[in-house]
């Protein structure tokens, strides 16, 4: 095969970051300090304006962080998607409280608000969708439904920073918002996460479970880890910071170009109002989407990602918090999903090939 092959991701770390690194390894001092208060006062500027942020070190524990903060624990239930990486219902099992996993819409790969509000029940707690791929789940009418029925709404923003609906950001809608930082994220800090809140007390017990339970050193006030951000991380992470927009126009970019070129699979929806990011640029692919997928390498050295093809209600780990509940479009999704590289390191030439290569496959199937 003459083409190089084109991996469905790409982390960019370059020599900004490489020199933040070392400017942090030479003033001595490696855990979290400066750099990780710079970063979260410039994060939440470049993200979420009004709201404070607070770094932790992955963004599995922001979640952690945010539920235990929110009050989620022992008795409660938070309805969250099937069809994720298995941390945002990791997450929730890991406060002692329930996760009760919904469907997702036909079209968009976001929660049901129908089937939100069905799944809701006196030990309701929260709801707690995810902006899959980046793109925005249904905010209005989830909020809604949560005022309606006086539960929490929280965001599990992990892939989607930068996103919005209605001209306003993701990571504002919710009680709290978490955003990963894990190299294949829209940007990284190596491994990390930032959970943005809009109250102070929520931000107070998101920074105790943080370090200890501690403010002042060893006057523990509750029981908590060590989820902190280093600085080292902090300062690969405000580097990304500067470039992410830059990034994001140019995922922006290349998904137009396929919405455009593709030919026999379903693009990715947008819905009205809505700034998708393009984390992933997910199509549908509905008869043998794994033949398409080994095509697609075997015969063109083009990557793509099945993100997820097994729901988390079939998960080992979590399928017993699952009683019996039938998600008809999660499964069709899990059968359907293939991520095309969408990543701002593809080339014209690059596009150009996973066009001809998309096109060729579909239509030697059809
Ligand atoms: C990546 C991701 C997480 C977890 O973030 P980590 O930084 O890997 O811990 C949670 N939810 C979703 C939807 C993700 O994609």
């Amino acid at each position: 095969m003459a083409d190089a092959f084109i991996p469905p991701a790409k982390p960019i770390i370059g020599d900004d970051e490489r020199a933040a690194v070392d400017r942090v390894l030479l003033s001595g001092m490696v855990a979290q300090g400066p750099e990780v208060a710079a970063f979260e006062t410039e994060f939440a500027a470049h993200f979420v304006a009004g709201r404070t942020v607070v770094a932790v070190n992955s963004g599995t524990s922001g979640l952690h962080v945010g539920l235990l903060a929110a009050g989620v624990g022992v008795g409660d239930e938070v309805i969250v998607p099937s069809f994720t990486f298995a941390a945002t219902a990791n997450a929730v099992a890991l406060t002692g409280a329930t996760p009760v996993f919904v469907d997702i819409e036909s079209d968009q790969f976001t929660v049901d608000p129908d089937a939100v509000e069905a799944a809701i029940t006196p030990r309701t707690k929260g709801i707690m969708p995810v902006h899959l791929y980046g793109h925005p789940a249904r905010m209005r009418e989830l909020g809604a439904i949560a005022q309606k029925h006086g539960v929490l709404l929280f965001e599990d923003a992990a892939q989607a920073h930068g996103a919005a609906l209605d001209g306003r950001a993701v990571g504002t809608f919710g009680a709290f918002g978490m955003f990963s930082l894990y190299p294949t994220k829209n940007m990284t800090s190596g491994e990390g996460g930032m959970v943005s809140f809009d109250d102070v007390e929520l931000v107070r017990r998101a920074k105790l479970l943080r370090n200890q339970g501690m403010e002042k050193q060893y006057e523990n006030e509750l029981v908590g880890f060590n989820y902190r951000m280093t600085d080292i991380h902090a300062a690969i992470g405000r580097v990304q910071l500067a470039k992410v927009d830059a990034w994001t126009a140019s995922r922006q970019a290349n998904a137009a170009y396929l919405d455009a070129n593709l030919a026999g699979v379903v693009t990715p929806p947008v819905a009205e109002g809505a700034v998708h990011v393009y984390h992933q640029y997910t199509v549908r692919v509905p008869d043998d989407r794994d033949g398409f997928v080994a095509a697609l390498k075997n015969e063109h050295n083009v990557g793509a990602g099945v993100y997820y093809p097994v729901p988390n209600h079939r998960l080992p780990s979590l399928q017993g918090f699952a009683q019996n509940r039938e998600l008809p479009e999660t499964e069709r999704a899990a059968s359907e999903v293939v991520s095309l590289p969408v990543h701002p390191s593809l080339t014209d030439n690059d596009l150009e090939r996973i066009v001809t290569a998309v096109n060729t496959v579909t239509e030697a199937g059809a």
